[in-house]
């Protein structure tokens, strides 16, 4: 080795050593007769010292080093005079006696510091230089972590790692698949899985029953914020188990990686029905750091003449905790960011409910003290709280109202990210129309089983049939979702059949999963959390993407290899596929001959 301890490990139990350290040149202060170097590796940082008076040939070297240099130096651990109590090695110092280059650096193109100076392009183009940074690195260290206690805690519950294929076949449902030419096999295709979902129930009906994987998946989506075309999911499956079982293990899961990696207990998770998400917090998946839930004013606001709640579908409220104090201009501000095409409300009604408990609203015309002190008892405004209400279509209003909370709770300062709140959303339901195609969707996936007590009205009314299904949220974070599965032949062509898939389409598409339910398909189901995701949550980060080591831009480009790129004409020709007319879109004029 050509060190003796990493640069994080030293402190005054060492005094006295000699050391060996190599690392990375963090920063230098030259004063005159001494200079003081910090040096770097991933375990931490070690200050160096140069004396003038005691050897001049190697301060005079140490003053040439540049920011990034790769070092090896030897010399003694000694007691700092000038302590650091913020980094564990701010006790000591390396007295250096000998000094060696283990290779240079251009000088970076921003600075590797906790907060640097490089946008975000420059930061991916040159990630390698970005991990060096503290954040990055303890981002990808906690990801580590969280790995190892994952398996750590699905080994010990008696799950199985299986890998399942990568070069699969597209098909039809969800989002749209990666796909890769077939050299072998003119003309076909491979797809990049977007979850080993098929392959896991394969997994149940082989008897593997506790299988999971921490597996890359692909889907080639329109990148929203924060999405990443390859991800990472926790994936598992369980057999012979209900709803109920598979819920408390994973709840168990979770729980085990709180206390582990954060040492937080994060106790039972609460319950909470799809309908009751939807109606309190407009969203399916609530942040529930805080209350402030939305209630419906329809009772309290209708017929007294004001226009815009005689028409609208819904009139949602919610009460702001000592927000009357609002000014005008606040209150005017607010409007604005509701009318935002984000938010997509076309206007804001509010009320103070004043010291005395009187309320004072921005509609007063239409509404008599008696009205008012009753919408304030419907959203539960005390004293010197603000009521906001917005109207207008359900789905647009419910959701613009959702949006408002939140910021709301932002504000307020009422999403910490220290604290975390956890609970299970249950009761999906299975179907969601899609104005767009004309057609039922499944909203999980379309091998989710209906209840079995809905599983009548698959034919009369399948809007309202509801899901064995199940998402985790945490401080409205979706981290997980899965499903009770169809374990039956005849259900799942129904399935097939109501999602619009002609016989022909379902077999060749899965009648490889339909067959083996034919041959002793077990009851299971499972679920899959997002990795990524979760590594962020408990990271404490908005963004997914310091938790990936090497992420792709919002493009879908990895900006520090150049990819995707286009093939040569021989890879292209190799592969069967037509090249491109110079000066064409590979996009659209490649095709498969
Ligand atoms: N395969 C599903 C997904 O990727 C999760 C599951 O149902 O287990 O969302």
């Amino acid at each position: 080795m050509l060190r003796t301890h990493t640069c994080g490990e030293l402190n005054l139990k060492n005094t006295g050593n000699a050391v060996f350290l190599c690392g990375w040149i963090h920063r230098s202060r030259d004063l005159g007769g001494m200079t003081f170097t910090d040096l770097r590796d991933r375990y931490g940082i070690t200050q160096l010292v140069f004396n003038m008076e005691t050897d001049a040939l190697l301060c005079e070297k140490a003053r040439k080093l540049g920011r990034e240099f790769v070092v090896r130096v030897g010399g003694i651990v000694t007691e700092r005079s000038s302590k650091n109590p913020k980094i564990p090695t701010g006790e000591i110092e390396i007295r250096v006696t000998e000094l060696e280059i283990l290779n240079e650096s251009r000088v970076p193109p921003f600075t590797i510091e906790e907060h640097t100076d490089g946008g975000d392009d420059l930061r991916m183009k040159f990630r390698y230089l970005d991990i060096r940074r503290t954040p990055v690195r303890d981002a990808l260290m906690l990801r580590s972590e969280m790995a190892a206690a994952t398996r750590t805690c699905l080994r010990s519950m008696g799950f199985v790692e299986v890998e399942t294929p990568v070069l699969i076949k597209s098909t039809p449902e969800g989002a749209r698949d990666f796909v890769v030419p077939s050299r072998m096999n003119r003309g076909e295709f491979y797809a990049l899985p977007q979850s080993p979902q098929t392959f896991k129930q394969l997994l149940m009906v082989a008897g593997m029953d506790k299988y999971y994987q921490i597996v890359k998946c692909f889907r080639d989506e329109d990148l929203r914020a924060d999405r990443q075309p390859e991800f990472t999911q926790i994936d598992c499956e369980m057999s012979f188990v209900d709803q109920d079982d598979i819920l408390h293990t994973f709840e168990g899961l979770v729980r085990y990686l709180f206390q582990e990696v954060k040492g937080i207990q994060i106790g039972e998770l609460p319950r909470m029905s799809y309908a009751d998400a939807m109606k309190n917090y407009g969203n399916d998946k609530p942040d529930t750091r805080f209350a402030m839930l939305i209630r419906d004013l329809s009772m309290q606001v209708k017929g007294r003449g004001f226009k815009v709640f005689e028409d609208a579908e819904v009139i949602l409220a919610i009460a702001v905790q000592g927000a009357a104090s609002y000014t005008r201009k606040q209150l005017d501000e607010l409007t604005d960011w509701v009318k935002r095409p984000q938010i997509g409300a076309t206007g804001l009604v509010y009320a103070r409910v004043q010291v005395d408990g009187s309320v004072k609203s921005s509609v007063d015309k239409f509404y008599s003290p008696a009205d008012l002190a009753g919408w304030a008892e419907v959203c539960q405004a005390g004293k010197e709280d603000l009521i906001l209400v917005l109207a207008g279509p359900e789905k647009q209003t419910r959701k613009a109202m959702s949006e408002l909370r939140l910021e709301m709770g932002s504000r307020l300062g009422l999403r910490n990210k220290d604290i975390f709140s956890a609970l299970w959303v249950t009761d999906f339901p299975l179907l969601e129309w899609d104005d767009e195609t004309g057609r039922w969707h499944a909203m999980h996936h379309p091998f989710t089983s209906p209840k079995p007590e809905d599983t009548s009205l698959l034919d009369t009314d399948p809007g309202n049939v509801r899901a064995n299904a199940y998402d985790m949220v945490i401080n409205g974070v979706e981290v997980g979702g899965g499903s009770v599965r169809i374990h039956n032949r005849n259900l799942q062509q129904k399935m097939f059949a109501l999602l619009g898939f002609s016989e022909t389409e379902a077999v060749t598409q899965f009648g490889f999963l339909m067959n083996a339910f034919e041959y002793g398909a077990p009851p299971h189901g499972g679920i899959a959390f997002g990795f990524d995701r979760i590594c962020a949550l408990f990271g404490g980060a908005d963004s997914i993407r310091d938790f990936i080591a090497f992420p792709k831009n919002n493009s879908g480009r990895d900006v520090m290899i150049d990819s995707p790129a286009p093939l040569s004409t021989d890879q292209l020709k190799e592969l069967g596929i037509a090249v491109p007319e110079p000066g064409t879109n590979a996009s659209g004029s490649s095709q498969v001959i």
